[in-house]
């Protein structure tokens, strides 16, 4: 939580319960509705707002404290005072490296070093598997189906995407608004798409669009293809083709790369992307390079993806099975005293504070014990 939202941490997502679990994947959302309906975001804003942290909601429905770089702290550190407060005691540097029953009661949690924690109910909130620096390393997930329960491997999602030939040249430079595609190899039909900002690092891609598509891009590549492509334009090839000659008419002298500055930043508005030398001019422009340009803006070429990292990601796909799992109590079926919350469950929000409210609104279930339940 401390490293969330780039340090501010994106708490939740404006809206009602509806809007936000219309962000899941169907499955997600049908697990995640009697959760969010008993610790809807409003909910967590009045305990921050109590704990004097005033929150914000920006254009694009994210939820921030007001008070800018840090406030991840702030927020962490008020859960942990509302924590204590309960009468919570929070032990740390103890690992959790085996679990000790059998179905239906699990008797105890073998800590690192052997120590035995033995307790009456047992509520499993370890997370995912990436940013394993924090210690989500995503071995209870292991250990869990050890004991027979049914568990997804987890998956690299909201990750970076490397490229197989990065372009480290272009690193830092924004594709803005366009349209991310996933094809199974060039010129195919999308499997996947993502309108929103993408960003060149050294190695490959990052920001919002490529985060989205990572997890359906490590998917595609390891069953055998995947290929990147971005739109620049909401124009066919055909009608960026029919502008173009329009153009050699109207503005027989305007530059190509003049032309290409219009959709691409300034470092990428290179003609020789389309095989055109650099002083090219539309006047002399023959329909081959036409259909280059037209194919460059429509589909500007990212390539194949390399494998994306698990442990790059903000949010790990896979993890406790969600039909294992009562969503009205986040028990695990055939258990009487095991519950699993957050993202150790097989959930994966997008970017924009679904994970992290998620996480809260399964926790809040989870621990909502009523008296003498397991
Ligand atoms: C860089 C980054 C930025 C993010 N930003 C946002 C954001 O702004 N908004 C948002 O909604 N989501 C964000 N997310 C996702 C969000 O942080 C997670 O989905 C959320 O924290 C999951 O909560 P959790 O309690 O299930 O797991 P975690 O927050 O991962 O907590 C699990 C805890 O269990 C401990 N643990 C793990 N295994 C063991 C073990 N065997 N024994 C003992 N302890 C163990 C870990 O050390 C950790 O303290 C971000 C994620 C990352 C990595």
């Amino acid at each position: 939580m401390r490293i969330s939202g780039g340090g501010r941490c994106n708490v939740t997502h404006a809206g009602g319960p509806a809007e936000v679990l219309a962000a899941f994947p169907k499955a997600q959302a049908r697990f995640l509705r009697p959760a969010l309906h008993a610790f809807p975001g409003t909910r967590l804003l009045e305990l921050l707002a109590a704990e004097g942290i005033r929150t914000e909601a920006r254009e694009n429905g994210r939820v921030f404290p007001v008070d800018g770089p840090g406030s991840a702290h702030r927020v962490a550190d008020a859960l942990e005072r509302l924590a204590r407060a309960a009468g919570v005691r929070i032990r740390t540097g103890c690992r959790v490296q085996g679990l000790d029953g059998t179905p239906p009661r699990l008797r105890a949690l073998v800590l690192e070093g052997g120590a035995r924690l033995v307790a009456d109910v047992f509520i499993l909130a370890t997370g995912g598997a990436s940013y394993p620096q924090t210690g989500t390393r995503g071995e209870m997930a292991g250990l869990l189906a050890g004991l027979g329960v049914p568990v997804a491997p987890w998956a690299p999602a909201l990750a970076p995407i490397p490229l197989r030939e990065p372009r480290p040249a272009w690193e830092g430079v924004a594709l803005r608004g366009g349209v991310l595609s996933l094809r199974p190899a060039a010129g195919q039909r999308p499997l996947a798409r993502f309108t929103g900002d993408l960003l060149f690092t050294r190695t490959g891609v990052s920001g919002p669009a490529a985060l989205e598509l990572s997890r359906e891009t490590e998917a595609a590549r390891r069953a055998g293809g995947a290929w990147l492509d971005v739109a620049l334009t909401a124009s066919s090839a055909e009608a960026v083709e029919a502008e173009l000659l329009g153009l050699q008419t109207a503005n027989p002298h305007l530059g190509v790369r003049t032309w290409l500055g219009r959709h691409l930043p300034e470092r990428l508005a290179d003609p020789a992307l389309a095989g055109l030398p650099a002083d090219q001019r539309l006047k002399d422009l023959p329909r081959a390079g036409r259909r280059a340009l037209a194919g460059l803006v429509t589909a500007f070429p990212l390539g194949a993806p390399g494998p994306v990292d698990l442990a790059k990601g903000e949010v790990a796909a896979g993890g406790v099975r969600l039909a294992a799992v009562d969503p009205a109590t986040l028990a695990v079926r055939g258990w009487e005293n095991l519950r699993v919350c957050g993202e150790l469950l097989d959930i994966d929000g997008p970017v924009g504070g679904y994970n992290l409210q998620a996480a809260f609104s399964t926790g809040f279930l989870a621990g909502s014990l009523s008296p003498g339940s397991s």
